[in-house]
């Protein structure tokens, strides 16, 4: 045990909370420096007058994740914050006026779809199999391990995935395998919808990226009963048990590099010297401002590749309640090529956006006064360049209301009662994510998955790496494996 030895962990994020927690149980003494006043970065929380907001991330899939974090140090999830599993994931209202529900259920999700929609319950069945399959052959080598590690490539499940990489369906696009499966226009938008879950474009991305209805709809889709923010307190709290010292509002200026090798760090209070560094904030940030080093070949690497979407958020405390919504509820585009576009090609919000409105005051009564609901009102938008964030806002703005009461025929502008808006700028500002990007780089090409930079730095010794623009990639489960990749990682190196 390395009782003596000291990390330094640069941000309190889902990735670092994590590896917080595993390094402290092998013994590590762990100290975070978190330059907000809170843990859980781009999960944070926010109140407007007598209403409770995420700020972030609203839906838990792979509940599985983050319960064998809590496992690994001998604790139950279910002591530290109650999930709920939900019946209905998500009400989707269509442009047409159709009106389906997705259920936790496979099965009775495959009969709604066949009672409202021209595609029948066996393609729903199939089409979860498939999607089923690919993660079956994908999860090992993409999810659980790290890929630049030789050990990986001697598991038995990883070599089963790669010796079936057809099945991986890697060749063609995500939009492409699902009008395979589905004929209805209506189906085809909504399965490539799942592209949006770690900010992709389904009309680029590979069709490998089909596993994420299997994790939905198979592995279950769970809320929070006290909000998303409460999970990374858990987080916090089981951290702190464990020994861990979180510093806030004390953001890292650099990190100290001797003879090739990370010492530490410099914050405005002065050095902190480690054994090892680890780095949870986006990779690119970390060489080019930690370390001033933009020639770093993954920052080199990390400037040509595309970031993922980004979004831009309303929160709107509601003077009523509306109960023919959810707790999550999708209201589609009319033209979904057209939003893409928008998206990844031409850099502006859509003119047409699909609006998400997420209500956790439907299962966490206390996030709203009586009566009313707090609604978080996200759609997708370009990662930030620039783009005069006023005016889109205002655009877009405009837009959501016009879509929101052609859909539920009454006035949503009246109800709101107070207001606050989160721009991808803010995002990019108050979480350091380079262009706002919600899930590090986009996963639009093939390579993505190979690109990303592993978990030990080649280029500095001590210095390591965890979150959503590292591999595994962004989503609030994939960050706290990149905890457990790099917590391996370091029991084996150091
Ligand atoms: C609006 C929105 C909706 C989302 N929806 C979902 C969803 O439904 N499901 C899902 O799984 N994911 C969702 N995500 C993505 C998910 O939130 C992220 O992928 C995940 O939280 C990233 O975790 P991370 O470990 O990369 O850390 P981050 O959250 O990026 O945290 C990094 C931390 O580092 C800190 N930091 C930065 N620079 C410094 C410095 N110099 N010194 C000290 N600290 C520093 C930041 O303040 C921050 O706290 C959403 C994100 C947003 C913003």
């Amino acid at each position: 045990m390395n009782k003596a030895k000291r990390v330094v962990i640069i941000g309190a994020g889902f990735g670092g909370l994590s590896v917080a927690i595993r390094l402290a149980a092998q013994g590590w003494k762990v100290d975070v420096y978190e330059q907000q006043s809170y843990a859980g970065g781009k999960a944070g929380s926010l109140k407007l007058g007598g209403y409770r907001f995420d700020r972030g991330p609203s839906l838990i899939t792979m509940r599985e994740v983050f319960a064998e974090l809590f496992e690994s140090v001998g604790r139950r999830l279910e002591d530290y914050v109650q999930f709920e599993q939900l019946d209905t994931v998500c009400s989707y209202f269509f442009s047409d006026g159709t009106e389906l529900a997705s259920r936790g259920n496979p099965e009775d999700f495959a009969r709604e779809v066949a009672a409202k929609t021209d595609d029948s319950a066996e393609s729903v069945r199939c089409f979860l199999k498939y999607s089923r399959g690919i993660y079956k052959k994908t999860a090992e080598l993409f999810l659980m391990h790290s890929l630049h590690d030789w050990a990986t490539y001697f598991k038995p499940q990883v070599w089963k995935g790669l010796l079936s990489r057809g099945k991986l369906d890697a060749r063609r696009s995500m939009d492409t395998a699902i009008r395979s499966f589905f004929q209805d226009p209506r189906m085809r938008q909504f399965f490539n919808r799942y592209a949006t879950y770690n900010g992709s474009d389904p009309y680029q991305v590979p069709a490998t990226l089909n596993i994420i209805p299997h994790v939905e709809y198979n592995m279950g889709a769970y809320a929070s009963k006290t909000g998303i923010y409460a999970l990374p307190q858990a987080m916090r709290s089981l951290a702190e048990e464990l020994g861990v010292e979180f510093h806030f509002e004390q953001p890292v200026e650099k990190i100290s590099v001797q003879n090739g090798r990370a010492t530490g760090v410099v914050t405005a209070s002065g050095e902190v010297s480690a054994d090892i560094v680890l780095s949870n904030i986006d990779a690119r940030r970390t060489y080019e401002v930690l370390l001033q080093d933009p020639e770093a070949p993954y920052a080199q690497r990390y400037r040509q590749l595309e970031a993922s979407s980004s979004g831009l958020v309303f929160f709107w405390g509601m003077k009523s309640s509306y109960p023919e919504l959810t707790v999550n509820n999708i209201f589609f585009s009319r033209d979904y090529p057209a939003e893409f576009k928008s998206l990844f090609s031409e850099l502006r919000c859509p003119d047409d956006p699909t609006v998400y409105v997420n209500i956790t005051s439907k299962l966490a009564p206390g996030d709203a006064p009586e009566g009313g609901e707090n609604w978080f009102v996200l759609v997708n938008a370009p990662r930030n360049s620039g783009q005069d964030w006023a005016s889109e806002t205002a655009r877009t703005r405009e837009r959501v209301l016009a879509r929101l009461e052609q859909a539920l025929g009454r006035s949503v502008a009246n109800d709101i009662a107070v207001e606050e808006v989160l721009t991808p700028a803010h995002i990019e500002e108050e979480t350091g994510s380079y262009y706002g990007s919600l899930y590090g780089i986009s996963s639009n090409s093939k390579t993505a998955a190979f690109l990303r930079h592993p978990a030990r730095s080649r280029r500095y010794g001590g210095l390591y790496f965890c979150g959503g623009s590292v591999h595994p990639g962004g989503g609030m489960p994939l960050a706290v494996l990149s905890g457990k990749i790099a917590a391996d990682i370091i029991k084996k190196k150091e």
